[in-house]
């Protein structure tokens, strides 16, 4: 299997084949297969035990045509640096599919954070930034949340910058906790925003009213979806974590899947549903099947034993793309990462613009600000896929490229 980055600029060459973009030219092309800069960095910190352990990080700044550099910050032992450049280079096509005025980037610790104590995870999210500092800022590069980093850790890296550069803003990270700059919505906001996505294409995709859905993750992004889908009538199937999963025809209880995980850390022995794993979960036959964990989850190995109608892509980068060709070719659309999970750096520019203007906005400003931009988006993406007759995914890569050549 290729690493990320070989799938995401796999992607960039099969757009660069339809005959809209070839307009754009080969130079541009050239120019989007390298990240302006790529950085890595090592952050020595003296653990809880008294020795000295050296942790692998990473920034990668894609492209910043439209605006400073934005993108989350992944904590995970897996990370690497193609993986950071791929989930770089999508955020800036995202930024530029929501109609935000940010570029594209990422960050990453190579480090398993349920295997430090919080004293130690504290330092190392300290480091990170004191190794960086002198390229980040408001104006220049804003990074965020993504896996497995938390509005704590937001805050504590606002707090070192600030401490570093003097700047009071808090506008060089998103996704602090409310009260400490914040915004309100940042939470639910990548699921919420597949939802109006979803919402704003369920007629056109062919989707009944009331959809059953799987979820893959019960992280920030699957467990929001999760509440946001039952809120609005649908019905959640199936839904894991890096356990595994549980399924029940009649619907799942919400609520006592997240005390049971509270109680037992995972969701694997849950009794009241049937147990699946995690391969599994993905072959359960279902109106809309969301990953919402992490990349090549669906691969030319399991694409075939695909049963949902439609994909929603919530997490970035899950299906390879010999998968997309294998399930436009069953008749499977998928909704594209880049639109389909692009509220969350949606709000996370709402809360850099509140810090910026010393502003609050409440939850219900921000979403009545995120609606529209999504509906838009979803719109648009579908137009620009009918007038290339190609898949979803080609339409909001043709969008991105558009709104980014005209900066570039
Ligand atoms: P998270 O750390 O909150 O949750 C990740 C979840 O995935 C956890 O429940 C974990 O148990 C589960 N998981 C891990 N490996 C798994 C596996 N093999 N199978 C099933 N579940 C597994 O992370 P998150 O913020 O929810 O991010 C999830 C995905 O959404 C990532 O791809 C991320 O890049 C993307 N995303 C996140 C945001 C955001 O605002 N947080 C925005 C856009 C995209």
């Amino acid at each position: 299997m290729q690493n990320p980055f070989q799938n995401a600029m796999l992607q960039l060459d099969k757009v660069a084949k339809l005959k809209k973009a070839r307009d754009f030219g080969d130079e541009f092309f050239a120019r989007l297969r390298q990240p302006d800069r790529d950085i890595r960095i090592s952050i020595p910190i003296k653990m809880d035990n008294g020795s000295l352990k050296i942790f692998e990080g990473y920034r990668v700044e894609y492209n910043n045509a439209l605006g400073p550099y934005k993108g989350g910050i992944r904590y995970h032992p897996d990370t690497e640096i193609n993986e950071v450049k791929a989930l770089a280079f999508w955020m800036a096509l995202k930024c530029a599919v929501a109609g935000i005025e940010m570029g594209g980037g990422k960050g990453g610790i190579t480090v398993d954070p349920k295997e430090l104590s919080k004293r130690e995870l504290e330092k190392l999210s300290r480091g990170w930034v004191q190794k960086l500092s002198d390229i980040l800022g408001p104006h220049k590069d804003v990074p965020a949340p993504d896996v497995n980093t938390t509005p704590e850790i937001m805050d504590w890296m606002a707090d070192e910058y600030e401490k570093i550069t003097g700047d009071k803003t808090r506008a060089t990270f998103t996704g602090k906790p409310l009260g400490k700059g914040g915004s309100e919505g940042r939470g639910p906001a990548t699921g919420l925003g597949g939802f109006y996505v979803f919402n704003s294409l369920r007629t056109q995709l062919g989707l009944k009213e009331k959809c059953e859905i799987v979820i893959q993750g019960f992280g920030n992004v699957g467990l929001n979806a999760a509440k946001i889908f039952i809120e609005n009538g649908h019905k959640i199937l199936a839904i894991s974590d890096s356990k595994g999963g549980v399924y029940d025809l009649n619907g799942l209880d919400l609520n006592k899947l997240i005390e049971y995980k509270k109680n037992n850390g995972s969701l694997s022995g849950f009794m009241g549903s049937k147990n699946v794993t995690n391969e599994e979960l993905l072959e359960i036959k279902c109106d809309v099947l969301i990953p919402a964990a992490f990349e090549n989850q669906i691969t030319d190995k399991n694409a075939d034993k695909i049963k949902a109608q439609v994909i929603l892509e919530l997490a970035n980068g899950p299906l390879t793309p010999e998968a997309d060709e294998i399930l436009f070719n069953k008749g499977i659309q998928v909704i594209p990462d880049i639109l389909a999970n692009s509220g969350g750096v949606t709000v996370s520019y709402f809360e850099w613009e509140q810090n910026l203007k010393n502003e609050n906005w409440s939850e219900k400003e921000v979403f009545d600000k995120l609606l529209p931009l999504m509906n838009d988006a979803a719109q648009k993406t579908l137009e620009k896929a009918k007038e290339s007759n190609t898949h979803l995914r080609m339409g909001a890569f043709i969008l991105a490229l558009e709104r980014i050549k005209t900066k570039i």
